[in-house]
């Protein structure tokens, strides 16, 4: 699959382990045994699926273990995990006993890329809580409106040794890192990298929080023109701080009100840069409007600036920001107005999986009717509900946790309506839009911000949109019908 000259070297005979049988690890697998690596790899896993996966790599010459997630294979010279396993998973502890290295699928790009013959793309590389997805897809936009040869990629879904090795070249790719991904990449440098935030997440993975924020601080490490922080989160500033950059690296902040210098931020409706302009103490470049982001709700507009940011950073012209911004549209699910029925209108932000995600969201309107529950993973309730109480006109529960969310609604906004519909099947989605659609008035918004995850009723928070959007529609067509009906 190599479409250009990576020295074989390097790789060639090397007896490599992968392990996890999914999207980044076929990916991995296939690009080192392509590079002539000898590849074993690994799961704990053993269904008819992984079979069939299994059969497509045996077929390249690569080797597959199921069944068995905890031995280290013989001989084994270099790990490459997949981003869900835990650091403390026994394969690991196998590996550090016989000295033998455990590095993620990011880290294998990084060495490649500083082994191809071309010019390697500069990293721009985006992590936090929430918003990775919107704001590496809106610098890409951004790029893509400066002329240059761009691509979002990471966890976004695109894995990156994939492009990387592939035949199509870049100028610059927009990365974005989860926190496991920075866990396992520790010699990735980006040419300027943003947290957009921290709040906890994850934290049965990383052990604590201290081990979580550390993970998101790796991706400062050794950045050469921007370190670009939330000016509204200071453990985001803190994580730039703890770094050790290139010489002649900035931090450079991004905040919803009027920006100091080396900071971006908004002025009267308009987004403005007075980090990367000639006279920062007195001057403030435009870059463009509140109402060019979509949707212009306040943690979306800083993804925007967080994008500008490393746009401007990367030598972008505010002009291709502004079309940038304009020609971006979201991704389904976050935040999307799906219809207006009777004045209401009803927003799927299904993929507010977490508390930190369903605040923001709630922030953004004046009066909701919210659709909330799930699985919780761990999470409590009572910050997000004292934060969002005054905007509440009613709440309809669904989903396992749902008791959780009950109980800090009682706590603090007793005298919000509640209808806990004490239901975790699919169906429950339907029957939850009606009784919001009857606790909203004109004027009113039902959000489905769940701040849980679904697959306690549904595959993926995405089945969980559609299901929302359908019953939507349903309640639209009763409505339209019975006023032709009346
Ligand atoms: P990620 O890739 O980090 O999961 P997404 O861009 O897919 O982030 O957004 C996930 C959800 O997080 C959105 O549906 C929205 O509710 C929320 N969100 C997006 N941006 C932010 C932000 N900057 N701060 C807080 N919540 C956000």
């Amino acid at each position: 699959m190599a479409g250009h000259q990576v020295n074989p070297s390097l790789w060639s005979g090397k007896n490599i382990t992968v392990a996890g049988l999914g999207v980044s690890g076929i990916s991995a697998a296939r690009a080192l045994a392509g590079l002539g690596a000898r590849v074993t790899v690994v799961d704990g896993g053993d269904s008819p699926l992984l079979r069939e996966r299994a059969a497509g790599l045996e077929a390249a010459g690569i080797t597959v273990r199921l069944g068995d997630a905890e031995t280290l294979p013989e001989g084994t010279e270099l790990v490459v995990t997949s981003p869900g396993w835990k650091p403390s998973s026994p394969l690991f502890a196998a590996a550090e006993a016989a000295g033998v290295d455990v590095v993620g699928d990011v880290e294998i790009a990084w060495r490649l890329r500083g082994e191809s013959g071309r010019k390697p793309a500069a990293w721009l590389a985006v992590t936090g809580t929430n918003g990775k997805t919107t704001t590496v897809q809106m610098l890409a936009s951004i790029l893509r409106a400066a002329g240059l040869r761009t691509r979002a990629v990471g966890n976004i879904g695109t894995p990156i040794v994939d492009v990387v090795l592939g035949d199509e070249e870049y100028d610059v790719l927009a990365v974005e890192l989860s926190s496991y991904q920075l866990h396992w990449a520790p010699s990735v440098r980006a040419h300027s990298a943003a947290v957009l935030n921290l709040a906890p997440d994850h934290l049965d993975w990383h052990g604590s929080m201290k081990a979580y924020a550390a993970d998101k601080g790796r991706i400062y490490e050794g950045n050469q023109v921007a370190c670009v922080y939330n000016a509204a989160d200071p453990a985001t500033e803190h994580l730039v701080r703890q770094a050790d950059v290139e010489e002649g690296c900035r931090a450079i902040g991004f905040t919803l009100g009027a920006p100091g210098p080396s900071m971006l931020g908004v002025v009267e409706g308009i987004l403005v840069d007075r980090a990367f302009v000639e006279d920062r103490l007195t001057t403030a470049q435009e870059l463009a409007e509140v109402a060019d982001v979509k949707p212009a709700a306040p943690h979306n507009v800083a993804n925007a600036l967080a994008a500008a940011a490393l746009a401007r950073a990367f030598g972008v012209e505010p002009a291709a920001v502004r079309d940038g911004l304009r020609a971006f549209r979201p991704d389904a699910h976050r935040i999307a107005h799906v219809a207006d029925v009777a004045g209401v209108a009803y927003v799927d932000d299904s993929k507010a999986t977490n508390t930190h995600a369903a605040e923001a969201s709630l922030a953004a309107y004046e009066s909701i009717v919210w659709i909330a529950g799930g699985l919780a993973k761990g999470a409590t309730f009572d910050t997000l509900v004292t934060k969002a109480a005054k905007r509440l006109r009613g709440v309809v529960l669904i989903g396992a946790d749902r008791a959780l969310i009950a109980e800090a609604l009682a706590r603090h906004a007793p005298d919000v309506p509640v209808v806990d519909l004490d239901r975790t099947d699919t169906g429950a989605m339907a029957a939850a839009v009606r009784e919001a659609a009857r606790l909203a008035g004109p004027g009113d918004t039902v959000l489905m911000a769940p701040a849980c995850a679904s697959m306690d009723m549904f595959t993926d928070y995405n089945k969980r949109g559609e299901a929302f959007a359908e019953a939507v529609r349903d309640l639209a067509g009763q409505e339209s019908g019975g006023g032709a009906g009346a």
